[in-house]
Protein backbone atom coordinates (compact mmCIF):
# COMPACT_ATOMS: atom_id res chain seq x y z
CA UNK A 1 0.00 0.00 0.00
CA UNK A 2 1.89 3.53 -0.95
CA UNK A 3 1.50 5.52 2.15
CA UNK A 4 0.70 8.63 -0.16
CA UNK A 5 -3.03 7.17 -1.42
CA UNK A 6 -6.13 8.16 0.45
CA UNK A 7 -7.11 5.94 2.82
CA UNK A 8 -9.50 3.19 1.61
CA UNK A 9 -11.79 3.56 4.60
CA UNK A 10 -12.94 6.57 3.24
CA UNK A 11 -11.94 8.70 5.66
CA UNK A 12 -10.95 11.33 3.01
CA UNK A 13 -7.28 11.86 4.70
CA UNK A 14 -4.19 9.94 3.26
CA UNK A 15 -3.90 6.42 4.24
CA UNK A 16 -0.49 7.04 6.56
CA UNK A 17 -2.54 9.59 8.51
CA UNK A 18 -5.43 7.32 8.81
CA UNK A 19 -5.75 3.52 9.09
CA UNK A 20 -1.74 2.90 8.60
CA UNK A 21 -0.48 3.55 11.85
CA UNK A 22 -3.28 1.46 13.14
CA UNK A 23 -2.03 -1.53 11.02
CA UNK A 24 1.50 -0.74 11.91
CA UNK A 25 0.38 -1.39 15.54
CA UNK A 26 -1.05 2.01 17.07
CA UNK A 27 -3.69 1.80 19.40
CA UNK A 28 -7.00 2.69 17.72
CA UNK A 29 -8.43 5.90 19.61
CA UNK A 30 -12.47 5.07 19.19
CA UNK A 31 -14.39 2.18 18.22
CA UNK A 32 -15.11 4.11 14.82
CA UNK A 33 -10.96 4.47 14.06
CA UNK A 34 -10.70 0.47 14.98
CA UNK A 35 -13.79 -0.16 12.45
CA UNK A 36 -12.12 1.77 9.67
CA UNK A 37 -9.18 0.48 10.08
CA UNK A 38 -10.53 -3.15 9.88
CA UNK A 39 -12.71 -2.02 6.88
CA UNK A 40 -9.13 -1.16 5.06
CA UNK A 41 -7.68 -4.55 6.43
CA UNK A 42 -10.11 -6.32 4.22
CA UNK A 43 -9.59 -4.33 1.48
CA UNK A 44 -5.95 -4.80 1.38
CA UNK A 45 -6.69 -8.59 2.61
CA UNK A 46 -4.52 -8.24 5.68
CA UNK A 47 -6.00 -11.28 7.67
CA UNK A 48 -3.02 -10.89 10.24
CA UNK A 49 -4.27 -7.35 11.41
CA UNK A 50 -7.80 -8.50 11.31
CA UNK A 51 -7.44 -11.31 13.67
CA UNK A 52 -5.30 -9.03 16.09
CA UNK A 53 -8.10 -6.64 16.37
CA UNK A 54 -11.01 -9.51 17.43
CA UNK A 55 -11.36 -9.87 20.73
CA UNK A 56 -10.41 -13.44 21.54
CA UNK A 57 -13.67 -14.58 22.86
CA UNK A 58 -15.11 -14.52 19.53
CA UNK A 59 -11.77 -14.75 17.10
CA UNK A 60 -11.87 -17.56 14.57
CA UNK A 61 -8.45 -19.76 14.64
CA UNK A 62 -7.91 -18.50 11.00
CA UNK A 63 -8.75 -16.38 8.24
CA UNK A 64 -8.99 -16.97 4.74
CA UNK A 65 -9.56 -13.91 2.47
CA UNK A 66 -9.30 -15.76 -0.79
CA UNK A 67 -12.93 -15.80 -2.14
CA UNK A 68 -13.41 -12.47 -0.32
CA UNK A 69 -15.22 -9.90 -2.62
CA UNK A 70 -13.99 -6.53 -3.68
CA UNK A 71 -14.51 -4.31 -0.79
CA UNK A 72 -15.24 -0.88 -2.23
CA UNK A 73 -17.15 1.80 0.16
CA UNK A 74 -17.30 1.78 3.82
CA UNK A 75 -20.36 4.01 5.31
CA UNK A 76 -20.64 4.73 8.50
CA UNK A 77 -24.26 5.37 9.47
CA UNK A 78 -23.48 5.97 13.50
CA UNK A 79 -20.74 5.18 15.89
CA UNK A 80 -21.19 4.91 19.65
CA UNK A 81 -18.95 4.43 22.64
CA UNK A 82 -20.24 4.09 26.85
CA UNK A 83 -16.97 2.94 29.15
CA UNK A 84 -15.06 0.00 27.62
CA UNK A 85 -17.90 -1.06 25.11
CA UNK A 86 -18.46 0.61 21.72
CA UNK A 87 -20.73 0.22 18.65
CA UNK A 88 -20.38 0.88 15.17
CA UNK A 89 -23.32 0.95 12.83
CA UNK A 90 -22.35 0.95 9.00
CA UNK A 91 -22.64 -0.68 5.63
CA UNK A 92 -19.49 -2.01 3.66
CA UNK A 93 -20.70 -1.88 -0.01
CA UNK A 94 -18.71 -4.16 -2.22
CA UNK A 95 -18.30 -5.93 -6.05
CA UNK A 96 -18.18 -9.25 -6.66
CA UNK A 97 -19.26 -10.90 -10.59
CA UNK A 98 -20.13 -7.52 -11.54
CA UNK A 99 -22.70 -7.20 -9.04
CA UNK A 100 -22.99 -4.28 -6.00
CA UNK A 101 -23.98 -5.82 -2.64
CA UNK A 102 -23.75 -4.35 0.62
CA UNK A 103 -23.43 -5.59 4.04
CA UNK A 104 -24.66 -3.66 7.19
CA UNK A 105 -23.73 -4.33 10.81
CA UNK A 106 -23.96 -2.82 13.94
CA UNK A 107 -20.95 -4.42 15.74
CA UNK A 108 -19.93 -4.33 19.26
CA UNK A 109 -16.37 -3.42 20.08
CA UNK A 110 -15.21 -4.10 23.43
CA UNK A 111 -12.16 -2.64 25.21
CA UNK A 112 -9.45 -4.65 26.72
CA UNK A 113 -6.29 -3.77 28.23
CA UNK A 114 -6.66 -0.90 26.56
CA UNK A 115 -7.05 -1.63 22.91
CA UNK A 116 -10.31 -1.46 21.23
CA UNK A 117 -11.23 -5.16 19.36
CA UNK A 118 -14.27 -6.02 17.36
CA UNK A 119 -16.14 -8.41 19.84
CA UNK A 120 -19.20 -9.41 17.47
CA UNK A 121 -22.22 -8.32 14.82
CA UNK A 122 -25.28 -9.96 13.47
CA UNK A 123 -24.19 -8.82 9.29
CA UNK A 124 -27.17 -8.28 6.79
CA UNK A 125 -26.52 -8.87 3.06
CA UNK A 126 -28.25 -7.70 0.58
CA UNK A 127 -27.96 -6.74 -3.57
CA UNK A 128 -27.13 -3.17 -4.23
CA UNK A 129 -28.66 -1.72 -7.65
CA UNK A 130 -27.49 1.70 -7.69
CA UNK A 131 -29.40 4.58 -10.22
CA UNK A 132 -28.06 6.36 -12.95
CA UNK A 133 -27.63 9.29 -11.00
CA UNK A 134 -26.59 7.85 -7.72
CA UNK A 135 -23.11 8.23 -6.12
CA UNK A 136 -21.33 5.10 -7.82
CA UNK A 137 -20.66 2.54 -5.10
CA UNK A 138 -16.91 2.03 -6.22
CA UNK A 139 -16.41 5.65 -3.79
CA UNK A 140 -14.94 7.49 -6.90
CA UNK A 141 -17.53 10.61 -5.76
CA UNK A 142 -18.81 10.34 -9.55
CA UNK A 143 -22.69 9.60 -10.73
CA UNK A 144 -23.13 5.96 -11.23
CA UNK A 145 -23.82 6.42 -15.16
CA UNK A 146 -20.23 8.36 -15.50
CA UNK A 147 -18.49 5.92 -13.36
CA UNK A 148 -18.61 2.22 -13.74
CA UNK A 149 -22.47 1.64 -14.93
CA UNK A 150 -20.65 1.30 -18.45
CA UNK A 151 -18.11 -1.08 -17.39
CA UNK A 152 -20.23 -3.09 -15.24
CA UNK A 153 -20.08 -6.03 -18.32
CA UNK A 154 -24.03 -5.59 -18.77
ZN1 LIG B 1 -8.66 4.94 7.12
ZN1 LIG C 1 -17.41 3.82 -10.10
Amino acid sequence: MDQDQPCPCGSGTGYAKCCGPLHAGATAPSPEALMRSRFSAFVLKDATYLLKSWHPETRPGELDLSDAPDWTTLQVISSDQSGDTGTVHFRAIFREQGQWGYLEEASTFLKRDGRWLYHRGTPQQGVLKPGRNDRCPCGSGRKYKACCLNSAGQ
